[in-house]
């Protein structure tokens, strides 16, 4: 996934910030810590056309465990078909929002690693490697030890959706502790999935 330019708040598909799509029925996530109004941070079209949705508090950075996959400091979702509502945020004067939305090209990857394949890329096109936004697909390249999330419903591991990096400029970008990556993964059966950052 690279930086393919601004985007509206609104577009449809994947993209990072803007304002997410949801089904009629959604409420904005709450933190399980803090109590404030989470942070959108990501939507990501799914290949069997679900919508897998992140969000994490940005209220007090660093101490909502917003990085841990089961602590309450983030929240992930996946949406059906009906995700085509756009929600009010609490009026709370938490952080709701990135500074900035994006809009991501695919480049499909050939074998070989993630990291080699951002060298790569960096080198073939002369764009900077704060560019690269992340992979979708594969298997995470994980910064700490292998944390996939187990499902709430089944018990079972999720599979690996999506990797982020914080983004293509520090001012607008996630915050994932500062030069981290965020996973995200799903249950398809199940219709969960988790969000989990390491750095
Ligand atoms: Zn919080
Ligand atoms: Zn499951």
């Amino acid at each position: 996934m690279t930086y393919a330019g601004p985007a509206a708040a609104d577009a449809p598909g994947t993209r990072t910030g803007g304002v997410p799509h949801v089904p009629a029925d959604f409420t904005w996530p709450l933190c399980a810590e803090c109590d404030g109004p989470m942070q959108f941070v990501a939507q990501v079209s799914l290949a069997d056309a679900g919508l897998l949705s992140i969000f994490m508090c940005q209220n007090d950075p660093g101490l909502c465990e917003e990085w841990d996959a089961t602590a309450g400091g983030n929240h992930a979702y996946v949406f059906g078909a009906d995700a085509v509502h756009f929600p009010v945020p609490p009026a709370d004067d938490g952080v709701t929002a990135l500074d900035e939305t994006c809009a991501v090209d695919y480049e499909e990857l050939p074998t070989g690693d993630y990291l080699d394949a951002a060298d790569d890329w960096h080198k073939r096109t002369g764009r900077p490697k704060r560019e690269v936004l992340g992979q979708i697909g594969g298997r995470p390249l994980w910064l700490q030890s292998d944390e996939t999330p187990v499902c709430d419903g089944c018990n079972r591991p999720m599979a690996f959706v999506v990797q982020l990096e914080e983004g293509h400029n520090h001012r607008t970008s996630a915050n994932f502790g500062g030069g981290g990556c965020g996973y995200a993964f799903h249950c398809a059966p199940c219709s969960t999935a988790a969000f989990l950052w390491q750095c």
